[in-house]
């Protein structure tokens, strides 16, 4: 019988937390009393996090898994729980439980009222450095003005989705995933549920600051093209200053008076004009080389064991 209820928990190399994880996600549910199916999708750990899943999923029925070849990173996790989910509603929950599963009855009441997502809003972040507080609020604010399709300031990827909400996020083909922009994408009525969220109990966050700025790129490049828009027009900038700059040579030239200039301003004009080139050459460079990613058309990820029941 389908289950009303999935349960998705991405993990990666979580062996300190994840029983306690699993155990607390299952008890939560069981007050619930409805049909559900708890997916653990083990993004190529290389600690015990495969082996706990597998002791689990002996002793819970409720409990699947599937584990990849190697790490293929959160966003495919993400996709591989939803491919896999087989339930009404779908839920998809960090597996250090730094989001609460008690909010799970809040968030159906408000699908009840007729919303197909329900996300979580962090009204309070305990536990996380200034650094990733301050990057998370500026990319929020660069995402949002570079996009057509804003996602709403301070949410993680912990939320509850209809099936059709699901079923239209899985019709997405493009390897360079962005969960939470393809959320917002998908359209459909989404609400907010604020909260406060924990600090992480055990393990380390898989998110250090050059993860966060690669995931910052790839969710604009992927989203947007108005970087290359931006390009374009900074090219008018320079094409204007340079015609300004002949008139002005041309009346030198002309009236025979000497223009006052040193080379100093040449120079600092040249690095600029040579650092913005190049810096617009890496931007086109980020969608030529997404380009070529998509076009190879590879899976998003590969399943090395998978626990089906
Ligand atoms: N995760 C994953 N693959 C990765 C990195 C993280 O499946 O490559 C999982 C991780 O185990 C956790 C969730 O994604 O369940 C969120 O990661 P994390 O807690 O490190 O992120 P943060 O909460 O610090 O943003
Ligand atoms: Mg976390």
């Amino acid at each position: 019988m389908t289950p009303q209820l999935s349960v998705v928990v991405p993990c990666f190399n979580e062996e300190s937390g994840l029983e306690d994880a699993i155990h607390k996600i299952h008890e939560h549910c069981r007050t619930l009393e409805l049909r559900y199916e708890i997916l653990v999708i083990d993004d190529g750990s290389t600690d015990k996090s495969w082996e706990i899943v597998t002791a689990l999923s002996q002793t819970i029925p409720e409990v699947q898994g599937m584990r990849f070849s190697r790490n293929f990173g959160h966003e495919a996790a993400t996709s591989a729980g939803f491919k896999k989910a087989r339930g009404e509603q779908v839920l998809i929950l960090d597996a250090d439980l730094q989001d609460p599963p008690e909010l799970l009855s809040a968030m159906r009441s408000k699908l009840a009222e007729g919303y197909d997502v329900v996300y979580g809003v962090r009204r309070s972040r305990a536990g996380e450095s200034w650094l990733k507080l301050a990057s998370a609020t500026l990319f929020y604010r660069v995402f949002n003005v570079l996009t057509d399709n804003p996602i709403p300031q301070d949410t993680g990827d912990f939320r509850l989705m209809t099936r059709r909400a699901v079923n239209a996020f899985l019709s997405m083909p493009e390897s360079g995933r962005f969960f939470r922009g393809m959320i917002g994408w998908i359209g459909f009525p989404q609400a907010g549920i604020f909260y406060d969220r924990m600090p992480r109990q055990t393990g380390q966050t898989k998110y250090n600051f050059s993860r966060l700025v690669k995931l910052c790129i790839d969710a604009i490049a992927g989203f947007s093209v108005r970087p290359l828009r931006i390009a374009f027009w900074t090219s008018f900038i320079f094409f204007f200053s340079a015609g300004a700059c002949l008139v002005a040579v041309l009346i030198d030239h002309l009236s025979g008076i000497a223009l006052p200039g040193n080379n100093t301003g040449l120079i600092t004009i040249i690095l600029i004009t040579g650092g913005i080139q190049t810096l617009l050459i890496g931007i086109i460079g980020e969608y030529l080389g997404r380009l070529f990613l998509e076009s190879k058309g590879r899976p998003l990820y590969i399943i090395r064991d998978e626990i089906t029941k």
